[in-house]
């Protein structure tokens, strides 16, 4: 036997261009090999037969804190892997594991964690770099992060930290805070992105942060300014700048609870799907049954209420984060924004993979890039997930299936 090439046969393919509704994909090792309309002739290679299901690029999920019990402030290798596999279930092939506003020794100690985790991680979704979302925010639009930590950008704490950790891939800040566009450009001279968060920022602070390397918009509309007035003049805030500059990549929690279905469509409208990330923003809590959660750290983090779907503070005044999965991302997007399939495929996988620089190996099914893939029905029910060629999730053999 052949065994290495994998042929998985009999699936409706999504692609970049189109959709090839009795595709065949071709897998050698850990790589995508070809990948046409029709069968391809491999003598003994291992087949998978897709069942005229959807095969799609892994999901790829740029802003995540949690899942089945677990943050990754918890800052233990056990967090990290059991998130991995959490998700991995709903489809996310690779993620950038988020942290939260904390002290420079917890970022630090995460940072060693992401590396001894990374090794161990064979049967979760690839970790693709971490990000660290504050804690340089404005105090005003902190939401659920946790204000004993928010504070200035301070260059010998983030020199050291970068110094430490070629890990970091990406920083959240709020661009109009003393010493971040100078912070913003020390970033992209490392190789980091700089993303505009929690942010009270008005249009003239963000086009020159914009010019200075904050090319990506956290989390859109939660956690950022809007339209204000000063006396009585109106100033354009984050929102609208991220819609007026025409560069800007922006990301959204397409839980269908953070944004409702009129702003899903506006965003939609005027970013298009190559300059939109879906992420899930998901806390410990994902996966779990609703009710009481915490943010950030198991010991030292903020209490939460899980209900309605999605976390809450505990006075309820605002949102703490998402218990959303990247299945549900894709749903959210066909249902409440009328986004067709494969543009909502796009947006949690090629358009990610481009922002954060490795669309050369992932974010899309064609031959030469990493064999990342998700098999799902018509609902977005994830049957199988593949990561490096490797089934990583079966529906079948899991005791979750119905
Ligand atoms: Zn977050």
């Amino acid at each position: 036997m052949n065994h290495s090439f994998l042929k998985i046969v009999n699936g409706r393919i999504i692609t970049p261009y189109r959709i090839l509704p009795h595709g065949t994909v071709l897998i050698k090792g850990n790589i995508i090999a070809e990948v046409r309309e029709g069968d391809i002739e491999i003598p003994d290679a291992i087949q998978l037969d897709a069942g005229g299901k959807y095969i799609a690029p892994g999901f790829i999920d740029i802003h995540i804190h949690g899942g089945g019990g677990h943050d990754f402030m918890d800052n233990s290798v056990e967090a990290f892997l059991e998130i991995a596999k959490t998700h991995a279930r709903f489809g996310t092939t690779a993620m950038f594991p988020t942290t939260l506003s904390c002290a420079k020794e917890d970022m630090l100690q995460s940072l060693e964690v992401y590396e001894e985790a990374s090794n161990k991680n064979v049967d979760g979704a690839q970790f693709m770099g971490i990000h660290l979302e504050g804690p340089y925010f404005a105090m005003n639009q902190r939401g659920a992060q946790d204000p004993r930590y928010i504070r200035d950008p301070d260059p010998a704490e983030y020199e050291s930290i970068i110094s430490q950790s070629s890990a970091i891939k990406r920083w959240s800040a709020a661009p109009e805070l003393k010493g971040a566009i100078k912070f913003g450009r020390y970033l992209k001279s490392k190789g980091i992105l700089p993303a505009l968060a929690h942010t009270d920022a008005i249009y003239e602070e963000v086009l020159e942060a914009f010019e200075n390397g904050y090319t990506l918009a956290t989390h859109l509309y939660s956690g950022m300014s809007g339209v204000t007035r000063r006396n009585a003049f109106r100033f354009a805030g984050a929102v609208e700048s991220a819609f007026l500059l025409d560069e800007i990549d922006v990301e959204i929690i397409a839980d269908g609870v953070h944004l409702p279905s009129p702003l899903l469509k506006l965003v939609y409208k005027i970013k298009g799907a190559d300059k939109i990330a879906l992420i899930t923003d998901a806390i410990r809590a994902t996966g779990m049954p609703p009710g009481e959660s915490i943010i950030g750290n198991k010991h030292s983090g903020l209490k939460v209420i899980i209900e309605d779907g999605v976390a809450k503070l505990p006075d309820r005044s605002a949102f703490a984060g998402s218990v959303a999965t990247t299945d549900r991302l894709i749903r959210t997007m066909i249902t409440m924004a009328d986004v067709p399939l494969a543009e909502a495929v796009r947006m949690l996988t090629h358009t990610p993979a481009s922002i954060m620089k490795i669309a050369d190996k992932k974010g899309s099914l064609v031959a030469g890039k990493d064999a990342d893939l998700v098999i799902f029905d018509e609902n977005i029910c994830v049957d199988k997930t593949i990561v490096g060629g490797k089934v990583i999730y079966n529906r079948n053999d899991s005791p979750q299936s119905t």
